[in-house]
C-alpha cells in the first residue's frame, strides 16, 4: 500500500499517496481494482499552481478528483506509470521538502473538462478533408486512448454547438507517429452547410477553440485475442479505426483489412499512405476501397455496402478469429451490423463507433 493518504471514496477507486524530491512533488494513483494507463488520466494545474483536477475517464467509468497542493507548482505536468500512476509537478521553490502533499478529495465526475487548445496546422488531406494539430494549455495532460474523441464546441449566433471528433494520428506510415500529452490531431471534414465545421475550417493557426475532454466507448482490449482485424469505414467514419489499424500493424502481427467505403476517389483519405501501408506490411494488410458515385474510369469495387460484399472481405479470414469493427453514417452503420447479424457473425466479435 502506499505511503500517504489511504483509499479515497470507496472500494473501487485509487489509493493516492506521495513522494518527492527537493525538486518534485509526484503524487501516485494506484488501484487494486481498475484497468489504469496514463491515457486514463487527464489532469490540469489551476492558473494559481495550487491545486490541479484529475479526472480517470475509461470506457466503463469516469471519477474525478481535487488536489489542494501544500505548495504551489509550476505549470507543467508529466504522468508514467511504474508500478503505479505517478503524477509529477514542479515544485515553484525547488529547494525543500514539503510536510505533505496537501489534500485529494473524490468529487462527482466531471464529464467533458473544456480546455482552451491553441491550432498549431491545418492542411488539406482531401479536398474537403482538414487535418489539424492542436496544442493543450502547458498546465494540462491529455494522452487520449485509442478510438476515443473530443468535443470541440462554440458560440454560433448565441447558440452553443458541440459536437465528437475522432483524436487520430499525425500520420499512419511511420511506427512513432504518435499523440503527445500537449498535443493531438483530427481529420475533419468541413461541409459546406456545416454549422461548426465551418468554424472549425476557418481557423488559422495561432486560434483557440475550446475543447471537451474525451470519451471512451472502444477498449483495446475487446480486440486483442483476435488474430484478424475487419475494418469497415465509411467517409470520414475510418478516423477511429486510424490509431486501431496502425496499432494492429505496427505493434502486433495481426491481420488487417480495411473496408473503406467513399463516394469517389477524390474522397477517401490518406489514400497514398495506405498504399504506402500496403507495400510495407504486403502479407497482413489489404486495402479494398468501394465508391458509391465513381468516375467512369474506376475499375474497383463499386456501390454501397451489401452481403456479397461482407462477404468477399470476410472470406480471406476466418470467421471465429476475427473482430469487426464498424464506423460511419448512421445508415451505413446501421445497415453493416444487420448485415452481418443475418450472416451470423457473433455481435461479440463485432464493435460500432456511434
Ligand atoms: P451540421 O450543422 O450538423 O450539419 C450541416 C450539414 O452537414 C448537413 O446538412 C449534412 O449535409 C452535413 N452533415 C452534418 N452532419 C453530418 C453527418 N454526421 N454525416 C454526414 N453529413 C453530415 N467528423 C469528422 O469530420 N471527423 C471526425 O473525427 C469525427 N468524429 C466523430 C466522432 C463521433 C463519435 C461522432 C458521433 C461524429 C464524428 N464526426 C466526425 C462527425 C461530427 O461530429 C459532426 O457531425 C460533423 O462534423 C458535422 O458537423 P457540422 O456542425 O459541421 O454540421
Ligand atoms: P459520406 O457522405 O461521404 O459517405 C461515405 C460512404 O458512406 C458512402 O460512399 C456510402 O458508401 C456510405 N453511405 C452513406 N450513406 C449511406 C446509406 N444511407 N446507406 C448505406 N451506406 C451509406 O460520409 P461522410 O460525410 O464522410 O460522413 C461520415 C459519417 O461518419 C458521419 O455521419 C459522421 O458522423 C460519422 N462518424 C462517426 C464517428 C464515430 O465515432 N461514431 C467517427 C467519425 C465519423
Amino acid at each position: 500500500k502506499l505511503p500517504g493518504l489511504g483509499k479515497i471514496g470507496g472500494k473501487q477507486y485509487f489509493n493516492v499517496g506521495f513522494k518527492q524530491t527537493e525538486e518534485e512533488v509526484i503524487i501516485l494513483f494506484q488501484s487494486d481494482s481498475l484497468e489504469t494507463s496514463v491515457e486514463n488520466f487527464v489532469c490540469n494545474i489551476s492558473n494559481d499552481g495550487l491545486s490541479m483536477h484529475v479526472d480517470f475517464i475509461s470506457h466503463k467509468q469516469s471519477l474525478s478528483y481535487f488536489i489542494k497542493l501544500h505548495k504551489q507548482v509550476k505549470a507543467s505536468i508529466s504522468i508514467v506509470k511504474r508500478e503505479v500512476i505517478e503524477i509529477a509537478l514542479k515544485k515553484a521553490e525547488p529547494g525543500s521538502l514539503w510536510d505533505g502533499f496537501g489534500s485529494c478529495k473524490h468529487t462527482q465526475p466531471f464529464k467533458n473538462r473544456l480546455l482552451s487548445c491553441t491550432l498549431i496546422s491545418k492542411s488539406n488531406i482531401t479536398h474537403d478533408t482538414l487535418q489539424l494539430h492542436f496544442r493543450l494549455p502547458e498546465s494540462c495532460h491529455m494522452l487520449t486512448p485509442m478510438g476515443a474523441h473530443v468535443f470541440f464546441q462554440a458560440s454560433i449566433e448565441d447558440i452553443l454547438i458541440r459536437r465528437p471528433y475522432t483524436v487520430a494520428l499525425p500520420c499512419i506510415t511511420e511506427s512513432t507517429c504518435a499523440n503527445d500529452p500537449n498535443n493531438f490531431y483530427t481529420l475533419i471534414k468541413v461541409y459546406e452547410t456545416g454549422a461548426l465545421t465551418k468554424v472549425i475550417g476557418n481557423l488559422s493557426p495561432g486560434d483557440e477553440i475550446s475543447v471537451a475532454t474525451f470519451e471512451i466507448k472502444f477498449h483495446i482490449g475487446l480486440i486483442s485475442s483476435f488474430s484478424n482485424i475487419l475494418l469497415l469505414a465509411a467517409g470520414t467514419g475510418f478516423t477511429p479505426m486510424v490509431r486501431v489499424m496502425h496499432h494492429c500493424l505496427f505493434n502486433t502481427d495481426k491481420k488487417v483489412q480495411l473496408g473503406f467505403f467513399n463516394k469517389k476517389e477524390l474522397d477517401i483519405l490518406w489514400r497514398n499512405d495506405l498504399k504506402t501501408l500496403k507495400a510495407r506490411f504486403y502479407s497482413r494488410f489489404t486495402v479494398d476501397h468501394v465508391l458509391s458515385q465513381p468516375d467512369q474510369d474506376w475499375s474497383g469495387l463499386k456501390g454501397r455496402v451489401s452481403i456479397p460484399l461482407l462477404k468477399e472481405m470476410l472470406s480471406n479470414f476466418q470467421i471465429d478469429t476475427t473482430f469487426v469493427l464498424v464506423c460511419g453514417p448512421t445508415p451505413f452503420t446501421t445497415l453493416t451490423l444487420k448485415f452481418l447479424s443475418d450472416m451470423k457473425v457473433k455481435s461479440s466479435s463485432v464493435f460500432a463507433f456511434t
